[in-house]
Protein backbone atom coordinates (compact mmCIF):
# COMPACT_ATOMS: atom_id res chain seq x y z
CA UNK A 1 0.00 0.00 0.00
CA UNK A 2 1.47 3.30 -0.70
CA UNK A 3 -0.16 6.10 1.54
CA UNK A 4 -0.13 9.41 0.68
CA UNK A 5 0.38 11.68 3.79
CA UNK A 6 -0.66 14.70 2.34
CA UNK A 7 1.81 17.81 2.94
CA UNK A 8 2.22 20.82 4.99
CA UNK A 9 3.73 23.66 3.75
CA UNK A 10 4.41 26.10 6.24
CA UNK A 11 5.19 29.73 5.12
CA UNK A 12 7.05 31.93 7.51
CA UNK A 13 8.42 35.77 6.96
CA UNK A 14 8.50 39.16 9.41
CA UNK A 15 5.62 40.98 8.91
CA UNK A 16 5.13 42.92 5.57
CA UNK A 17 7.52 40.44 3.85
CA UNK A 18 5.17 39.73 1.05
CA UNK A 19 3.55 36.01 2.84
CA UNK A 20 0.45 36.61 2.69
CA UNK A 21 0.05 37.82 -0.76
CA UNK A 22 2.31 35.08 -2.15
CA UNK A 23 -0.36 32.42 -0.19
CA UNK A 24 -3.12 34.27 -1.94
CA UNK A 25 -2.00 34.45 -5.63
CA UNK A 26 -0.89 30.73 -4.97
CA UNK A 27 -4.05 29.24 -3.73
CA UNK A 28 -5.48 31.36 -6.82
CA UNK A 29 -3.67 29.15 -9.10
CA UNK A 30 -4.00 25.89 -7.46
CA UNK A 31 -6.96 25.28 -5.40
CA UNK A 32 -6.26 22.06 -4.50
CA UNK A 33 -4.06 23.64 -1.57
CA UNK A 34 -6.26 23.84 1.58
CA UNK A 35 -5.71 27.35 3.97
CA UNK A 36 -5.10 26.68 7.44
CA UNK A 37 -7.19 29.79 9.04
CA UNK A 38 -5.76 30.33 12.57
CA UNK A 39 -7.10 31.94 15.39
CA UNK A 40 -6.19 34.77 16.75
CA UNK A 41 -6.90 37.43 19.35
CA UNK A 42 -5.80 40.39 16.96
CA UNK A 43 -8.64 42.69 16.20
CA UNK A 44 -9.26 42.59 12.34
CA UNK A 45 -7.69 44.97 9.96
CA UNK A 46 -10.09 46.66 7.94
CA UNK A 47 -11.13 44.78 5.67
CA UNK A 48 -10.47 41.28 7.09
CA UNK A 49 -13.26 38.55 7.86
CA UNK A 50 -14.34 36.59 10.34
CA UNK A 51 -13.42 33.51 9.01
CA UNK A 52 -11.52 34.43 5.95
CA UNK A 53 -8.18 35.87 7.15
CA UNK A 54 -8.57 34.66 10.58
CA UNK A 55 -11.05 33.46 13.27
CA UNK A 56 -11.13 36.64 15.26
CA UNK A 57 -11.82 35.51 19.20
CA UNK A 58 -11.36 37.12 22.16
CA UNK A 59 -8.74 36.02 24.67
CA UNK A 60 -10.72 33.63 26.91
CA UNK A 61 -11.93 31.97 23.76
CA UNK A 62 -8.54 31.12 22.76
CA UNK A 63 -7.41 29.99 26.30
CA UNK A 64 -10.81 27.51 26.04
CA UNK A 65 -9.54 26.18 22.83
CA UNK A 66 -5.80 25.99 24.53
CA UNK A 67 -7.07 23.80 27.27
CA UNK A 68 -9.15 21.45 25.18
CA UNK A 69 -6.29 20.71 23.00
CA UNK A 70 -8.00 22.07 19.91
CA UNK A 71 -4.47 23.49 18.73
CA UNK A 72 -2.14 21.88 16.95
CA UNK A 73 0.08 24.99 18.06
CA UNK A 74 0.06 28.47 19.63
CA UNK A 75 2.24 31.33 20.07
CA UNK A 76 2.48 34.86 21.38
CA UNK A 77 3.32 37.28 18.57
CA UNK A 78 3.34 40.94 18.67
CA UNK A 79 1.36 40.93 21.75
CA UNK A 80 -1.30 39.18 20.40
CA UNK A 81 -1.81 34.98 20.04
CA UNK A 82 -2.55 33.17 17.13
CA UNK A 83 -3.19 29.55 17.02
CA UNK A 84 -3.49 26.48 14.11
CA UNK A 85 -6.95 24.63 14.80
CA UNK A 86 -5.87 20.88 14.65
CA UNK A 87 -9.10 19.38 13.33
CA UNK A 88 -8.26 20.62 9.08
CA UNK A 89 -4.31 19.77 9.41
CA UNK A 90 -5.26 16.63 10.94
CA UNK A 91 -8.11 15.66 8.37
CA UNK A 92 -6.49 16.98 5.60
CA UNK A 93 -3.24 15.18 6.10
CA UNK A 94 -4.91 11.83 6.65
CA UNK A 95 -6.79 12.40 3.70
CA UNK A 96 -3.39 13.30 1.53
CA UNK A 97 -4.59 16.79 1.11
CA UNK A 98 -1.71 19.26 1.42
CA UNK A 99 -2.10 21.99 3.69
CA UNK A 100 -0.31 25.22 3.97
CA UNK A 101 -0.23 27.09 7.11
CA UNK A 102 0.95 31.05 7.52
CA UNK A 103 2.73 30.98 10.87
CA UNK A 104 5.58 32.33 13.07
CA UNK A 105 8.76 30.57 13.54
CA UNK A 106 7.32 29.48 17.54
CA UNK A 107 4.84 27.82 15.73
CA UNK A 108 6.49 26.06 12.47
CA UNK A 109 8.84 24.59 15.16
CA UNK A 110 6.04 22.72 16.95
CA UNK A 111 4.40 21.92 13.86
CA UNK A 112 7.85 20.10 12.56
CA UNK A 113 7.41 18.23 16.07
CA UNK A 114 3.79 16.61 15.32
CA UNK A 115 4.69 16.60 11.14
CA UNK A 116 8.28 15.96 11.07
CA UNK A 117 8.40 16.12 7.33
CA UNK A 118 6.48 19.62 7.00
CA UNK A 119 8.14 21.84 4.35
CA UNK A 120 9.09 25.19 5.66
CA UNK A 121 9.50 28.11 3.35
CA UNK A 122 10.93 31.04 4.81
CA UNK A 123 9.92 34.43 2.84
CA UNK A 124 12.54 37.18 3.04
CA UNK A 125 12.08 41.02 2.37
CA UNK A 126 14.63 42.42 0.12
CA UNK A 127 16.05 44.66 2.55
CA UNK A 128 14.98 45.95 6.15
CA UNK A 129 14.50 49.14 4.50
CA UNK A 130 11.99 47.60 1.56
CA UNK A 131 10.41 45.55 4.64
CA UNK A 132 9.43 49.26 6.38
CA UNK A 133 8.04 50.77 3.14
CA UNK A 134 5.98 47.95 2.43
CA UNK A 135 4.51 48.14 6.27
CA UNK A 136 3.81 51.79 5.78
CA UNK A 137 2.29 50.89 2.26
CA UNK A 138 -0.05 48.53 3.70
CA UNK A 139 -1.58 51.46 5.47
CA UNK A 140 -3.11 48.78 7.39
CA UNK A 141 -1.72 49.12 10.85
CA UNK A 142 -1.07 52.17 13.34
CA UNK A 143 2.45 53.37 13.32
CA UNK A 144 3.28 52.20 16.81
CA UNK A 145 1.89 48.82 15.63
CA UNK A 146 4.34 48.74 12.68
CA UNK A 147 7.17 49.67 14.59
CA UNK A 148 6.55 46.85 17.16
CA UNK A 149 6.55 44.60 14.04
CA UNK A 150 9.60 45.83 12.33
CA UNK A 151 11.87 45.19 15.96
CA UNK A 152 10.54 41.80 16.05
CA UNK A 153 11.51 41.68 11.83
CA UNK A 154 15.79 40.64 13.07
CA UNK A 155 14.30 38.35 15.55
CA UNK A 156 11.80 36.27 13.31
CA UNK A 157 14.35 36.59 10.17
CA UNK A 158 17.27 34.68 12.83
CA UNK A 159 15.01 31.52 12.60
CA UNK A 160 15.16 31.56 8.53
CA UNK A 161 17.76 28.62 8.94
CA UNK A 162 14.81 26.15 10.60
CA UNK A 163 13.62 26.29 7.46
CA UNK A 164 13.99 23.92 4.09
CA UNK A 165 13.34 27.12 1.22
CA UNK A 166 13.94 30.59 1.24
CA UNK A 167 12.40 32.57 -1.12
CA UNK A 168 13.54 36.06 -1.80
CA UNK A 169 10.33 38.36 -1.90
CA UNK A 170 11.77 40.90 -4.69
CA UNK A 171 10.15 40.67 -7.62
CA UNK A 172 6.78 39.20 -6.63
CA UNK A 173 6.09 37.48 -9.79
CA UNK A 174 9.33 35.80 -9.28
CA UNK A 175 8.69 34.87 -5.70
CA UNK A 176 5.29 33.54 -6.81
CA UNK A 177 6.91 31.13 -9.65
CA UNK A 178 9.27 29.92 -6.47
CA UNK A 179 6.61 28.89 -4.45
CA UNK A 180 4.63 27.14 -6.98
CA UNK A 181 8.06 25.72 -7.79
CA UNK A 182 8.81 24.40 -4.05
CA UNK A 183 5.29 23.03 -4.01
CA UNK A 184 5.78 21.28 -7.48
CA UNK A 185 9.24 19.47 -6.13
CA UNK A 186 7.00 18.26 -2.53
CA UNK A 187 4.59 16.68 -4.75
CA UNK A 188 7.02 14.92 -6.64
CA UNK A 189 8.41 13.42 -4.34
CA UNK A 190 8.92 9.67 -4.43
CA UNK A 191 5.72 9.14 -1.78
CA UNK A 192 3.27 11.58 -3.34
CA UNK A 193 4.12 9.79 -6.52
CA UNK A 194 3.61 6.60 -5.33
CA UNK A 195 -0.06 7.29 -3.97
CA UNK A 196 -1.08 9.37 -7.20
CA UNK A 197 0.00 6.35 -9.30
CA UNK A 198 -0.40 3.53 -7.05
CA UNK A 199 -1.60 1.75 -9.91
CA UNK A 200 1.23 2.26 -12.39
CA UNK A 201 3.72 1.30 -9.50
CA UNK A 202 2.21 -1.60 -8.55
CA UNK A 203 2.27 -2.83 -12.08
CA UNK A 204 5.91 -1.85 -12.52
CA UNK A 205 6.69 -4.25 -9.22
CA UNK A 206 8.00 -0.94 -7.80
CA UNK A 207 7.80 -1.44 -3.66
CA UNK A 208 6.31 0.69 -0.97
CA UNK A 209 8.92 2.95 0.97
CA UNK A 210 10.26 1.30 3.91
P1 LIG B 1 1.38 39.69 9.00
O1 LIG B 1 2.62 39.07 9.48
O2 LIG B 1 1.56 41.11 8.63
O3 LIG B 1 0.65 38.87 8.00
O4 LIG B 1 0.46 39.81 10.29
P2 LIG B 1 -0.54 38.81 11.05
O5 LIG B 1 -1.16 39.60 12.14
O6 LIG B 1 -1.43 38.16 10.06
O7 LIG B 1 0.36 37.70 11.72
C1 LIG B 1 1.15 37.97 12.90
C2 LIG B 1 2.11 36.83 13.25
O8 LIG B 1 1.42 35.75 13.71
C3 LIG B 1 2.94 36.30 12.07
O9 LIG B 1 4.26 36.03 12.47
C4 LIG B 1 2.24 35.04 11.69
O10 LIG B 1 3.08 34.15 11.03
C5 LIG B 1 1.81 34.59 13.04
N1 LIG B 1 0.69 33.69 12.98
C6 LIG B 1 -0.44 33.78 12.26
N2 LIG B 1 -1.22 32.73 12.47
C7 LIG B 1 -0.57 31.96 13.34
C8 LIG B 1 -0.88 30.71 13.95
O11 LIG B 1 -1.90 30.05 13.73
N3 LIG B 1 0.01 30.20 14.80
C9 LIG B 1 1.14 30.84 15.08
N4 LIG B 1 1.97 30.25 15.93
N5 LIG B 1 1.47 32.00 14.54
C10 LIG B 1 0.63 32.58 13.68
P1 LIG C 1 2.75 39.69 5.21
O1 LIG C 1 1.58 38.79 5.04
O2 LIG C 1 4.07 38.97 5.17
O3 LIG C 1 2.66 40.60 6.39
P2 LIG C 1 1.71 41.14 2.87
O4 LIG C 1 1.42 40.03 1.90
O5 LIG C 1 0.56 41.79 3.56
O6 LIG C 1 2.82 40.65 3.94
O7 LIG C 1 2.58 42.23 2.08
C1 LIG C 1 2.94 43.46 2.69
C2 LIG C 1 2.77 44.59 1.67
O8 LIG C 1 3.80 44.50 0.67
C3 LIG C 1 1.44 44.54 0.94
O9 LIG C 1 0.95 45.86 0.79
C4 LIG C 1 1.80 43.91 -0.41
O10 LIG C 1 0.94 44.35 -1.42
C5 LIG C 1 3.24 44.39 -0.62
N1 LIG C 1 4.11 43.48 -1.38
C6 LIG C 1 4.17 42.14 -1.29
N2 LIG C 1 5.12 41.63 -2.11
C7 LIG C 1 5.66 42.69 -2.76
C8 LIG C 1 6.70 42.84 -3.77
N3 LIG C 1 7.37 41.78 -4.26
N4 LIG C 1 7.00 44.07 -4.19
C9 LIG C 1 6.36 45.16 -3.68
N5 LIG C 1 5.37 45.10 -2.76
C10 LIG C 1 5.03 43.88 -2.28
P1 LIG D 1 -0.72 39.58 11.34
O1 LIG D 1 -1.19 40.04 12.66
O2 LIG D 1 0.04 40.63 10.62
O3 LIG D 1 -1.82 38.96 10.51
O4 LIG D 1 0.30 38.38 11.61
C1 LIG D 1 1.47 38.58 12.34
C2 LIG D 1 2.21 37.31 12.48
O5 LIG D 1 1.44 36.25 13.08
C3 LIG D 1 2.67 36.76 11.17
O6 LIG D 1 4.08 36.59 11.24
C4 LIG D 1 1.97 35.45 11.07
O7 LIG D 1 2.76 34.51 10.39
C5 LIG D 1 1.74 35.04 12.50
N1 LIG D 1 0.68 34.09 12.58
C6 LIG D 1 -0.50 34.17 12.00
N2 LIG D 1 -1.24 33.09 12.30
C7 LIG D 1 -0.48 32.30 13.09
C8 LIG D 1 -0.72 31.04 13.70
O8 LIG D 1 -1.76 30.40 13.60
N3 LIG D 1 0.28 30.54 14.44
C9 LIG D 1 1.46 31.19 14.58
N4 LIG D 1 2.38 30.62 15.31
N5 LIG D 1 1.70 32.36 14.02
C10 LIG D 1 0.74 32.93 13.26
Amino acid sequence: MYVNPGNVFMVVAPSGAGKSSLVKALLAQDPSIELSISCTTRAPRPGEEDGREYRFVSTDEFKQMREAQNLLEWAEVHGNFYGTPRDRIDNATREGRDVLLEIDWQGARQVKQRFPGAIGIFVLPPSIEELESRLKARGQDAPQVIARRLMAAGGEIAHAPECEYVIINQEFSVALSELIQIVSAARLRFSSQAARHAQLFSQLGIPAEH
